[in-house]
């Protein structure tokens, strides 16, 4: 385990708290006036400039100037997807308000802002979809919905959050068994699922997708109907499910299943 100075799940509640009770409240939270009227103006020792140019190498960076407590964030304004700048502005945020104890400079790509395997990128991510998608807000628009793709596109459309972080946090604070699977050529990148989930044979990174789900079948066929459909014991050897899936097209080619258990 890599010492890290701040939690990052804390550290998203608290930010989450002074924009309820001294921004504006208003979600998708503006994380510009977050930064500029709430976190630096709350007796913060270090400098933060956010810079916003266009970058060839990387979506986000954040660099500490030798010997000083000042930092600049560069965001690259190349990237024309306002999901995915929010996203990479938040990830950087979460380096920022955690990490800058551990290291002088971070760098970004699309892999990084997509990696829950890695401790470093995956708190920066956890703290980047907790910010955007507080508890009391997801719990309240989304109790009681049917965990599908579909769903899960709204959710990163209300908090303009991209579908795998939208996910991590919608599964984390379910209470029904649901899980999610990213995918690509039929092995899992990475899965998560609530805590009334049960276990599940296809779960880490380099697992297969298990012979007769929706999900494998889908890959080898290409179909891209992303209608929930019942499937037999697979991913449990005793419980059935419903799986709904979902195909990337940015050029990733992730698959993303939703799978929730009967
Ligand atoms: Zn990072």
């Amino acid at each position: 385990m890599q010492q890290t100075t701040t939690d990052p799940r804390k550290e998203a509640i608290r930010l989450t708290s002074l924009w309820q009770k001294h921004g504006p409240n208003t979600y998708p939270v503006d994380l510009d006036a977050l930064v500029h009227g709430a976190i630096l103006t709350s007796g913060f020792s270090d400098q933060l400039v956010i810079d916003r140019q266009h970058f060839d190498s990387f979506e986000g960076s954040l660099v500490r100037t030798n010997g000083t407590r000042k930092w600049t964030m560069l965001l690259n304004s190349r990237i024309t997807h306002g999901r995915r700048r929010r996203f990479t502005f938040a990830h950087e945020l979460g380096h920022f308000m955690c990490h800058r104890e551990l290291r002088s400079k971070f760098e970004d790509s699309e892999d990084s802002l997509n990696d829950f395997r890695d401790e470093i990128e995956t708190e920066a991510n956890i703290f980047a979809s907790w910010l955007l998608m507080p508890a009391n807000l997801l719990r309240t628009e989304f109790q009681g919905i049917t965990w599908e793709t579909e769903t899960l596109r709204a959710i990163g459309n209300r908090f303009e959050c991209s579908l795998q972080a939208s996910a991590l946090r919608y599964v984390e604070l379910c209470s029904k068994p649901v899980a999610f699977v990213v995918s690509r050529d039929g092995m899992i990148i990475w899965a998560a699922k609530s805590k009334s989930a049960p276990y599940m044979n296809s779960y880490c990174f380099g697992d297969e997708l298990p012979a007769g789900s929706h999900a494998l079948a889908s890959y080898q066929s290409g179909d891209e109907d992303t209608q929930r459909k019942a499937v037999d014991p697979v991913w449990n050897d005793t419980r059935h499910a419903f799986e709904s899936q979902y195909f990337d097209t940015s050029g990733r080619g992730y698959q993303y299943t939703c799978i929730e258990f009967q």
